[in-house]
């Protein structure tokens, strides 16, 4: 991947985020999936992203909100125990966007039956939003204060990482 397409798509995660919450203030009844989806027939109409691109920010911004709904249906926590540092030096806006997302996706989760966290894995190349993810392989942290890409471990160079 190219720096350019970097450059590209981590703002475009944000977006998406910005865009879901502009729709759920207008459309409330509608799942987070269609919230999702509706993001992501904005980026490819307006020219911003290619298809493939569009859907993979989706997929990562989904993966990232179902995790963390996951863990505090299952654990009975709050979202600072996910993000799992001090919250202060995250953006105002940009927690505030997250958490409101997460309520909704545990809302969802909380009238499913089958609602157990599944194992996630986070691999690098791909963006997260927040929170810290450990290699796989040495347990090194890594820290998100924002979306960003995900780098090789720096410890020991593995590519796959949990919360
Ligand atoms: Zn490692």
């Amino acid at each position: 991947m190219n720096d350019n397409t970097k450059k590209k798509l981590v703002p475009a995660y944000q977006t998406m985020m910005a865009r879901i919450e502009d729709a759920k203030k207008s459309a409330n009844h509608n799942s987070l999936q269609q919230h999702i989806d509706a993001a992501i027939e904005t980026a490819i109409k307006l020219n911003e992203l290619s298809h493939v691109e569009a859907e993979r920010i989706g997929y990562y911004l989904r993966r990232d909100l179902q995790d963390a709904a996951a863990f505090i249906v299952d654990t009975e926590k709050a979202l600072v125990d996910w993000i799992n540092f001090d919250i202060e030096l995250i953006e105002n806006r940009l927690l505030e966007m997250f958490s409101i997302m997460v309520d909704q996706t545990q809302q969802e989760l909380n009238n499913l039956q089958e609602r157990a966290r599944q194992a996630t894995q986070w691999n690098s190349g791909e963006i997260t939003a927040l929170g810290v993810l450990y290699c796989d392989n040495c347990n090194h942290a890594l820290h998100f204060q924002k979306p960003d890409f995900i780098p090789v471990c720096p410890n020991c160079g593995a590519t796959s990482f949990h919360r």
